[in-house]
């Protein structure tokens, strides 16, 4: 039995019984083990087929070369707050543990174009994957800017895994009334110590933003093309990942980006940057239970009356905003079911509609499927919110007003997250 006493880190060579690997030990379950090819990928192997394993050099933890950074009174100061996601797996691949230590120094020495652009600081939030974020985290997060504010923080960068990136952006949005600073979401699609990474891209297009600047609000700033050129500043409210791989993964839903911003440091705006009034105010979110269901064929009434001890719902419906409902036949007895269900939720609490089509507005004048869920208090009759907004929204608005209140209040513009007027490129 081959013996597997390294530690992550460690440079091994495998002997399988098809052929020889290196690479390093990464921390590895039961019968798998895990190695980091020098490609950057993991690859499994089972224990079983190994024959032979050498041990090639043992895991050198790397010291941050500076130990105090200078600062220049001529450059803006900024500080990144740390939340975990790919952006930070750098410290993955050396360790094969999960604990980033990003301090400014290291992020320097990682990215050293910074420098010139701004006065950094950093720390670290939390460590975790997006998808494993909460309405505390977001809490947890807007009170860490609102200390950035009050010590005079010219702007904040949150790096985060960009899986949830837009619910976070857009819970920011909505919690940080009369932010006066940019806040702006980064993450990367590939992580920062590969070649192909977006990470250093995106951070200084962010830096180059935030220096040159007079936005004031909360954004995402990520790769606007397969290329390593540019970044769109995207609206926290109005962005989605689009994509599960490239760079350009995050677009601007039913509006433009705010602007393209380069390496340079040159923006282009799209949109007008307004100019806020009023002291920075958190309205934070509760535990409430908001759920988002997906409309679909063959649905049953039961996954609608799963719903009856929530306080919100989203309904994400097909087309213009439409769901399973009609009695046709013999075998769409059970859409009546649904319909039912649906009425009585309605009079409950808040169920609103949004599209699985992502772009588009909902419009439920136009079939009678629309207007029957309009007659039973079905809400969201002409927006133009994304899924993932709809639910943070509602979600902020139960958390912060009177649930009588939260039945009009989902249909005004808050934080800029329903446009007036679609653009033309989008109607057709
Ligand atoms: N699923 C992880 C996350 O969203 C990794 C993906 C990423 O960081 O882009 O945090």
């Amino acid at each position: 039995m081959v013996k597997f006493n390294f530690n992550p880190g460690d440079k091994i060579e495998i002997t399988t019984k098809k052929e020889a690997l290196s690479g390093l030990f990464m921390p590895s379950k039961e019968n798998t083990f895990i190695l980091k090819l020098d490609n950057g990928y993991n690859l499994g192997i089972d224990k079983k087929n190994i024959k032979k394993v050498k041990l090639l050099s043992k895991y050198k933890e790397k010291k941050p070369k500076s130990s105090k950074v200078k600062q220049n009174s001529k450059l803006p100061t900024i500080t990144i707050l740390h939340t975990g996601g790919t952006i930070a797996s750098k410290v993955d691949y050396e360790t094969g543990g999960v604990i980033a230590r990003f301090s400014p120094e290291e992020l320097l020495e990682m990215f050293p174009e910074l420098k010139k652009i701004v006065n950094l600081k950093s720390r670290l939030v939390s460590n975790m994957w997006s998808e494993d974020l909460n309405f505390q985290h977001y809490n947890l997060l807007a009170k860490e800017v609102e200390k950035e504010v009050k010590a005079g923080a010219d702007g904040v960068i949150i790096t985060h895994g960009t899986d949830t990136l837009h619910y976070t952006s857009s819970a920011l949005a909505f919690i940080l009334e009369n932010l006066k600073i940019p806040v702006i979401l980064v993450g990367s699609q590939r992580s920062s110590d590969r070649g192909s990474s977006d990470a250093a891209l995106n951070l200084i297009c962010a830096c180059n933003f935030i220096a040159n600047s007079k936005f004031q609000d909360v954004a995402i700033c990520m790769h606007s093309s397969m290329e390593d050129e540019s970044c769109y500043i995207l609206p926290a409210t109005k962005s989605r990942k689009l994509h599960s791989s490239r760079r350009d993964a995050f677009k601007a839903i039913n509006t433009d980006p705010i602007a393209l911003v380069d390496k340079q440091g040159k923006i282009e705006y799209s949109q007008k940057v307004k100019q806020k009034k009023g002291k920075l105010n958190l309205r934070l979110f509760k535990e409430v239970k908001v759920g988002i269901l997906k409309a679909h064929p063959n649905m049953l009434s039961k996954e609608v009356s799963f719903y009856k001890d929530y306080d919100g719902l989203i309904l994400e419906g097909t087309g213009l905003g439409h769901f399973p409902i009609n009695k046709t036949d013999s075998s769409t007895t059970e859409n009546e079911k649904v319909f039912t269900e649906l009425k009585k939720l309605s009079k409950k609490i808040p169920v609103v509609m949004t599209s699985q089509c992502i772009f588009g507005r909902i419009n439920m004048n136009v079939y009678t499927t629309g207007r029957k869920l309009q007659e039973i208090g079905v809400l969201g009759n002409g927006l133009d919110m994304t899924t993932e907004t709809a639910f943070i929204k509602l979600a902020w608005l139960l958390s912060n007003f009177k649930k009588q209140d939260v039945f009009e209040l989902i249909s005004e513009n808050i934080s800029n997250e329903i446009n007036e007027r679609i653009k033309d490129d989008f109607l057709e």
